[in-house]
């Protein structure tokens, strides 16, 4: 089997996050390799149009919404979850841990490393 048959890693994407005439900009690209430039041109095509209509305002200057607070996270012994079954994940991030897998739960704090 060839790299390409045996990678089981979800394509990747590219996300670009600018500011146009004061409006905020996402770009999300699929495909790394297709080309920006016509997703750009139709942003700011758009804002382009939004600029020119009445009582609509860039939040430039505005302060994020603030998040709500989170409900608190249940303690390990009270956790739903059941530990044991959850995915067996893989540390993606360079560093020291690179290629560990883990497990970790998404309603509690509970984390074990595997190897
Ligand atoms: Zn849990």
């Amino acid at each position: 089997m060839t790299e390409e048959n045996t990678r089981s890693e979800p394509p990747q994407s590219i996300t670009i996050k600018a500011y146009y005439k004061g409006y905020s900009v996402l770009l999300t690209m699929k495909d790394p390799k297709a080309d920006p430039q016509p997703l750009i041109e139709r942003a700011i095509y758009a804002i382009d149009w939004i600029d020119g209509q009445r009582d609509f305002k860039p939040n430039w200057k505005q302060e994020a919404p603030p998040t709500p607070p989170k409900a608190p996270k249940p303690d390990q012994g009270q956790c739903p979850v059941n530990h044991a079954e959850l995915p067996i994940m893989t540390v993606k991030k360079e560093g020291a841990n690179k290629g560990r897998t883990f497990q970790a739960c998404p309603k509690c704090n509970y984390f074990k490393w595997i190897t």
